[in-house]
């Protein structure tokens, strides 16, 4: 018998019962880096806990803030690994971002600034809004002669803000102008994450310091729709028609991940394959617990189960 969930413990428990989760569970959300991949290596084991998820049936979900590549991107990515995962399957902060444009009609008439990746603009493009800036805006400087005064189109509503490696000061000044002086302009971050993993050697600044940039010289706190916000948590539960408490989140990451699983009233299940180790699930420091913590989505599989 698994434990009570409402028992108030200092630590996640391991997860024990397999079955018991599997059952509960109708859809499991993965996020994929540090619990699919890691970098461009697949995790020992996924292809094979995949399938065994869908031939019980289970619905399975991506999901992840990384806003640098559109569904479609991502499905090549998924390919190259040697995984089958339709596109519908996959939940990118750059298809959320469209996603909640479109929840609200945003008007097709008005148009998207767009500070961050071409997967961002793929997204808006296949939604059918008009867009500009992205990475044309990387090699764009000011001249700062005096009485120097930068034009900005005051038909963008909304400034759509992701990682973005061309960052740089035309573009803070760009979207600043739009949402501090067009009326009614939305402010829509893809994520805030701190730190992202460019490369396996070190963390390096996530998309968090380009929202927060735009943060300082707005005072305006952004719209999220990727994690841990709960858009993408609703917008499937609508979408697919789950109830959230048979959604299970899977994730590396307690401060998104878990914490869009349980913001979202999910279950939630930490695997130990990416950034954070049991220490850190474990260190009095760590108020976010999940339901269960496990070593690798593998767990999940029989033969591992029973040799525990
Ligand atoms: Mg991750």
């Amino acid at each position: 018998m698994a434990s009570n969930s409402s028992v108030i413990r200092a630590s996640a428990p391991k997860l024990e019962n397999v079955d018991e989760l599997i059952d509960s569970v109708e859809t499991f959300l993965f996020d994929c880096d540090g619990v699919i991949w890691k970098g461009d290596k697949l995790i020992d084991g996924v292809p094979e806990t995949l399938d065994m998820l869908r031939s019980k049936g289970k619905r399975l979900v991506f999901v992840t803030n990384n806003s640098t590549k559109s569904r479609k991107q991502y499905g090549k990515k998924f390919e190259t690994l040697g995984l089958s995962v339709g596109e519908e399957e996959i939940f990118a902060s750059s298809f959320a971002a469209a996603a909640y444009l479109k929840s609200i009609n945003f008007p097709k008439d008005k148009k998207v600034y767009v500070i961050g990746e071409d997967g961002i603009l793929k997204e808006l493009e296949l939604a059918g809004f008009q867009y500009f800036g992205g990475p044309a805006d990387g090699e764009k400087k000011i001249e700062l002669k005096p009485g120097f005064l930068m034009e900005h189109d005051e038909n963008v509503g909304a400034v759509v803000v992701g990682f973005d490696r061309y960052f740089n000061y035309y573009k803070v000044q760009y979207g600043t102008l739009c949402i501090r002086e067009n009326p009614g302009c939305l402010f829509i971050a893809t994520n805030r994450d701190a730190v992202t993993h460019l490369t396996d050697a070190q963390e390096w600044a996530g998309g968090g310091s380009m929202v927060g940039a735009l943060c300082g010289s707005t005072q305006r706190e952004p719209l999220v729709v990727g994690k841990p916000s709960t858009f993408m948590m609703d917008y499937l539960a609508n979408e697919f028609g789950i109830s959230k408490s048979q959604i299970c989140m899977v994730g590396d990451r307690l401060d998104t991940d878990i914490l869009f699983g349980q913001n979202g009233g999910c279950k939630t299940l930490l695997v130990l394959s990416g950034v954070t180790t049991l220490d850190m699930l474990q260190s009095p420091k760590n108020s976010i617990q999940p339901d269960f913590y496990t070593n690798q989505i593998s767990d999940l599989l029989p033969i591992k189960a029973a040799a525990v």
